[in-house]
Formats: structure tokens, sequence, C-alpha cells
């Protein structure tokens, strides 16, 4: 409970802890190059990482061995874990606000959300227990670099594969640390490895190696499509890949909608995180009649958001990931410079961008996914709703959906015509909870079973046939 100043006080302080270095957990003896791993807010260095060798991907896989153990007894150990999350909040927390730079709100809620992964999916691979697929590579995004993580991690397993992770390259000491946890919870190291490296040289290494058996990934769209070629070409056909890709997320503000609740989830759904979600606002249609008011009211809400370092209780939004992601987006804001409708000062240190408001005229001005604090407005009439929906799903994307409107009867009629994965009605579009609000998308956004839904387990790690790799 983050409204209650002594617990609030205790998690501040816990988390101040020294940041460890990110080695490679492997059963062979890794080799790599050292790299420093820096805190985006200040662009200082945090700690030291070993980016591993192609060699050391293929003697991990080599070294891969299913897990042989009864679903009963992995569950345990994955419970097991699920404690060892929560009593080690405070080096969490310290890790996820330096590396990552997370908020402690959304620290908190990252750290929920791993730990619910833990223990949804160990319940769900006891119910049915099916049989290992064989090694199972995990390879994941920086922007929920423990819960993402770990879900990935924790679905495979409870299955029984031998798990091979890769983590993204900025945030690799919350990727080691969780596996520490993971391995002393009782999980043994042949069933799970990690390889902190680069995805052209780990990713790469995973995709092609035929002794792979299936692939699990969350990342962008561009490098889901490269996985998949390269999977085509290398390992037997049919091998299953689960993506979990971007999007160019909308939401439709009807002028029946209150007004300040929809300011109020627009600016979370676009800025919160620095936009650095997948499920984040990216456009917003906002009815003709109500638009002028509404854009101001949406500025003034910008206004009052604090950026800064997130490890400050007061700041709103921090900074982007890295120097190439804050490039990437000032240069798209720069060539969008005759769209803008407001744009907030940012601090001078540290990589931010500062929130940014665009006008566009639909979905379609948009090239592609700005994986920043960047919301394109435009306005419809009334008689344009069946249009709009229909250029939303004619972009190709589909992964979260908002939509504020008091019309009950609209709220059934738009779900049923947008094809997305999630559809949020009269609140943020961001957020997802285990097990009650399965997560993931359609088209260019993703493909495979929800994560955090039913099933999830059984339909793609444990197949009825039995594994090809030894125990
Ligand atoms: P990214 O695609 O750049 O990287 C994701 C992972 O893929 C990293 O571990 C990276 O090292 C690895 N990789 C890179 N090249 C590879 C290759 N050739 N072969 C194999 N692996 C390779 O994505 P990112 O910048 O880490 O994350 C942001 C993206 O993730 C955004 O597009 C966001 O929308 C998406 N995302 C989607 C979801 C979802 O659930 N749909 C959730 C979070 C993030």
């Amino acid at each position: 409970d983050l409204t209650d100043e002594e617990t609030l006080a205790r998690i501040y302080t816990a988390r101040d802890v020294a940041i460890p270095d990110a080695m490679p957990l492997t059963v062979s003896e890794p080799t790599g190059k050292m790299q420093d791993v820096l805190n985006p807010a200040t662009g200082e260095k945090i700690a030291r990482v070993m980016m591993v060798d192609a060699d050391t991907a293929a003697r991990a896989i080599a070294d891969a061995r299913i897990w042989d153990a009864s679903a009963a007894e992995r569950a345990a150990v994955l419970r097991r874990a699920a404690d060892l999350y929560e009593d080690h909040y405070g080096p969490i927390f310290g890790i996820l606000g330096r590396e990552a730079g997370k908020s402690l709100a959304d620290a908190v809620a990252e750290l929920r959300e791993a730990v619910d992964f833990l223990r949804y999916y160990a319940a769900e691979g006891e119910a049915s227990p099916g049989a290992p697929r064989g090694i199972v590579g995990a390879i994941s995004p920086w922007n929920f670099p423990l819960a993402i993580f770990t879900g990935q991690i924790a679905a495979a397993l409870m299955a029984g594969n031998a798990v091979i992770a890769k983590p993204a390259e900025p945030t690799p000491v919350i990727a080691a640390y969780a596996i520490g946890l993971l391995h002393q919870a009782g999980v043994p190291k042949a069933a799970l490895q990690l390889l902190p490296g680069a995805g052209r040289v780990v990713g790469t290494a995973l995709s092609s190696d035929p002794r792979v058996s299936g692939l699990v990934f969350t990342g962008s769209t561009g490098t889901a499509q490269t996985i998949a070629r390269t999977m085509a070409a290398n390992l037997a056909p049919g091998t299953p890949l689960i993506a979990e890709t971007g999007g160019l997320n909308a939401m439709v503000v009807d002028s029946t909608a209150l007004p300040e609740q929809a300011v109020r989830d627009i600016v979370n759904s676009a800025f919160r995180s620095a936009g650095q979600r997948c499920s984040a606002l990216r456009c917003l249609y906002v009815q003709e009649d109500v638009a002028p008011h509404l854009v101001e009211m949406i500025k003034g809400a910008m206004d009052e958001l604090r950026l800064g370092d997130p490890w400050d209780l007061t700041t709103d939004v921090g900074p982007v990931i890295d120097p190439g992601a804050q490039k990437e987006i000032a240069d798209y804001i720069a060539a969008n410079a005759n769209r803008v409708l407001h744009k907030l000062a940012a601090p001078s240190r540290g990589w931010f961008i500062p929130p940014t408001m665009l006008k566009v005229s639909g979905i379609a001005d948009l090239e592609r996914e700005i994986f920043g604090p960047v919301l394109h407005v435009a306005t419809f009439r009334g008689d344009q709703l069946d249009q709009m929906i229909a250029d939303i799903n004619a972009r190709g994307f589909g992964l979260t959906f908002g939509l504020h409107t008091r019309i009950d009867s609209r709220v059934q009629e738009v779900s049923d015509a947008i094809h997305v994965g999630n559809i949020y009605v009269n609140r943020n579009q961001i957020g997802a909870v285990v097990g009650s609000q399965p997560f993931g998308g359609e088209g260019l956004s993703g493909t495979g079973p929800k994560a955090g839904g039913p099933r999830y387990v059984p339909r793609f790690f444990a197949p009825a046939a039995p594994s090809a790799v030894p125990g």
C-alpha cells in the first residue's frame, strides 16, 4: 500500500542497495566481454555485465536438460521462488529503479505481476501437466524486465522444459538476480540457464539451433519477424513461436464521455512509464464537438506532469531507456514539428523525452510504433465511427484499444467490430491482471495464447508428444 507512509518509508529505504554485476548463469564456464550497465536517468554506470559469445550459447544448448520432477514438485519450487521474490523486494525495487528507470509504483506493480505469474503458472501446470517439448528459448524486452522475463520462464519451466533465457541488453542485472532466486528455490541449473548478450548473437543462436524445440518472445514486431524467418530457415518445420509484439494502440472518446475521467486515463495511458509500455495509447480519436475543450484539458494535465529521476517519489515521467531510443524519438518529433499541439520541456541530464502531443488525421498517419511519451490526436464526426474502426483494423496491429463513452450499446458494437487482444472501457488502457485479465495481441501485435490466461502452459509448452531431449 503506497499510500501508507510507514510502508512507503520502509520500501523506499530498502531499495537503496549495492547493485550486483550481471553474470551469465550456465552449466559450463561462460566466455564473453564485460560491458557497463547504465542508469537511464543519469547515464551513470551502475554495474557490469558479461555479454556472452556464440560458443557459450551453443554450450548452454548442449548442457540443457529437461526438469525431471513431478508437476507437483515443480509447482512447489515455483511457489517457493514467488516467496523469495517477495522477500527480496528491496534489491528488486533498487535494481528496477536504477537499471530500468522504474518509478517505485511501477516497480511495485512489476514485482506483483512477476509473483502472480509464478503462482498462476504453477497452478495451471499442476492442473494439466502434459509433457515437455524440450529446450525452450525465452527472449524478453527491457520494459518489463522482471515480470515478462519471469512469466516466460515460469510457463516453460512448469511444463518441465529446459529453459534458456536471454534478457534484453539494457536490463541484465534484474534478470541475473531473478534467476539466482529461481535456482535458490530449487530449479536445477541445467533446466534454467541465463545468457546475457546481444540479440544478434544469443537471440540468433536460440532461433537457429535445431536442438531448440520452441521459442517464446516478447519485443518489437520487427524482431519477431526476423526470429520467425531465422526459425523457418533452420529449425524443424512447425517449431512453435509465441510472439508478443508492439502495437499502434487507439482510444476513442465520444462526446458523451466524462471529460475529467477521460483526460486522466488518456494522460496515464500515453505518458506513464514514459510511454514505454506495449499497451500504451498512441492514437487518440476525439469526437469533433468536444475535441477543442478536451485537447485543452489534456494540455493542462500534461503541464502537471513532473519529469525527473524515477528514484524521486514525486516524479511522474522518467527517462527513456537509452540514448538510441532518445535519439530515435527526438528525431521523430523533430520531423513532425509542424504537428505539435503541446510539448513539455525535458531535464538536461539523463535520456529524457518530454511528453508530446501531435495532431494527425488518423491512424494511417502513424508510420510505426514510437516507443515513448508521444500521443497522436485525431478528431472524428459522429457518422465516421464505423469508418474509424475499419481504419484502425486496417492498420494491422491489434494489441489494446480504449473506449470512453456513456452509450451502453456502443460498447458492444465497437467491441464486436474492433480486432484487438485487449479492450478497455472507461478506464486507462495499460495493465493486465494475471489470471483474470490475460494479455496478448492479434495481427502484427502477436501470435499465440494470451499470457496469464487459461491453458497458457498446456497449449504451448506441454504438448502431448514426449520430449526429444535427454533428462
Ligand atoms: P526488441 O525487439 O528490440 O528486443 C527484444 C529482445 O529481442 C531483446 O532481448 C533483444 O536482444 C532480442 N533480439 C534483438 N534482435 C534479435 C534477433 N535478431 N534475434 C533474436 N533476438 C533478438 O524490443 P525491446 O526494445 O526490448 O522492447 C520494446 C518492444 O517490445 C516494443 O515494440 C513493445 O511494444 C514490445 N513489447 C510487447 C509486449 C507485449 O506483450 N505484446 C510487452 C512488452 C513489450
